[in-house]
C-alpha cells in the first residue's frame, strides 16, 4: 500500500477550484496516506492560454495556508510544503530567484516541462507545427532543461506530452526514443535528482502512468533510485488515483523503495 501522494494541487493553482483543506481530508480520511505534499503550479511567463490562466502562485499566502492545515492535521499525517515549476530557458533568472528566496520553506520542487517553444502540447497548434517530432521536440527540451535549472528534487510526469499525442492520432513507442531517455535519466541520476511517478496518465486514458514502464525500467538499470509518487490531482476524487497498482509497477522495474521528500532531501520508505 502506497502512503504518500507527492503530487496534487488545489485551488492556489490556476486551474483548481479545489480547497486545500479538502485534498487533505481525501488524502488522510479515503485513502489513509500517511504523507501528503502539496505541489502548487507556478510557471513564470506561461503560454497565452484559452482558459486565461497564468499560472503564477502566491506563494505568501500559500505558505500560510499549508501551515495551519499541518498543525491541524498534526496527528494524522505529515503534511509537506512542494511546487511543481514550469521550465523555460528563457526564465532562468526568474527560476534561481525563487530558490533563493524559498529554498528553506520549501520540502520538495518538482521541475516540469510545460511548454515547448512557448506552446502548450495540450492545444493543437504543437502537433501541427511539430507533426510526427511532436513527441521528440518535447523530450529534446526535457533534456535542455535539465541544464537551465538543477534545484529541484524530481522531474515531473517525463512523458507528459504522450497524454496529449494520443489525441492527434501519434502512436507512442518509447522504445523510440531510449536514446534520449537515456541521455534525460543519466543526466537527472548525475545531478543526484530522481524521477516521479504520476498516475495521471491513467486518468487521461493511456494505459500506463507517466513514465511509461519501459522508461522507469531504464531508469532503474542506470542507477535512478529516487522516485516519487503523485496523483497530480487537482480535484479530490483524484487523490491517490489509482495508487492500488502503483506497487506492482515499482516492483516490475526492480524498486524496492519509494520517495518522500523533507526539507529538500529525500527519505525512501519500503514498498509493501
Ligand atoms: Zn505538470
Ligand atoms: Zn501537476
Amino acid at each position: 500500500m502506497i502512503l504518500a501522494d507527492y503530487h496534487f494541487h488545489s485551488s492556489f493553482s490556476s486551474d483548481s477550484e479545489t480547497p486545500l483543506v479538502n485534498q487533505f481530508e481525501a488524502g488522510i480520511n479515503e485513502h489513509n496516506l500517511k504523507y501528503m505534499c502539496v505541489t502548487d503550479h507556478l510557471d513564470y511567463d506561461w503560454c497565452e492560454d484559452p482558459e486565461g490562466f497564468d499560472f503564477m502562485l502566491d506563494m505568501e499566502a500559500y505558505l500560510e495556508e499549508i501551515k495551519k492545515l499541518r498543525e491541524q492535521f498534526k496527528d494524522k499525517a505529515s503534511i509537506k510544503t512542494g511546487v511543481e515549476l514550469g521550465i523555460q530557458s528563457h526564465v532562468k533568472s526568474d527560476l534561481d530567484a525563487f530558490y533563493a528566496k524559498y529554498k528553506d520553506k520549501l520540502d520538495f520542487i518538482i521541475a516540469s516541462t510545460h511548454l515547448v517553444e512557448h506552446m502548450d502540447p495540450y492545444y493543437p497548434e504543437y502537433f501541427e507545427k511539430f507533426k510526427d517530432k511532436s513527441i521528440l521536440r518535447y523530450l529534446e527540451v526535457t533534456l535542455d532543461n535539465l541544464d537551465v535549472f538543477k534545484d529541484f528534487s524530481v522531474y515531473g510526469h517525463l512523458d507528459y506530452v504522450v497524454r496529449c499525442s494520443k489525441r492527434f492520432g501519434i502512436e507512442y513507442k518509447p522504445e523510440e526514443y531510449m536514446d534520449i531517455y537515456d541521455a534525460i535519466l543519466k543526466k537527472i541520476i548525475s545531478l543526484g535528482k530522481g524521477i516521479e511517478i504520476n498516475t495521471a496518465g491513467f486518468k487521461a486514458g493511456l494505459d500506463h502512468a507517466h513514465p511509461h514502464p519501459s522508461v522507469l525500467k531504464r531508469y532503474k538499470e542506470l542507477g535512478g533510485e529516487i522516485i516519487t509518487i503523485g496523483s497530480d490531482a487537482h480535484e479530490s476524487k483524484h487523490i491517490a488515483y489509482n495508487f492500488s497498482v502503483v506497487p506492482d509497477i515499482l516492483k516490475a522495474a526492480g524498486f524496492k523503495y519509494y520517495t518522500v521528500f523533507s526539507e529538500l532531501k529525500p527519505e525512501f520508505i519500503k514498498i509493501d
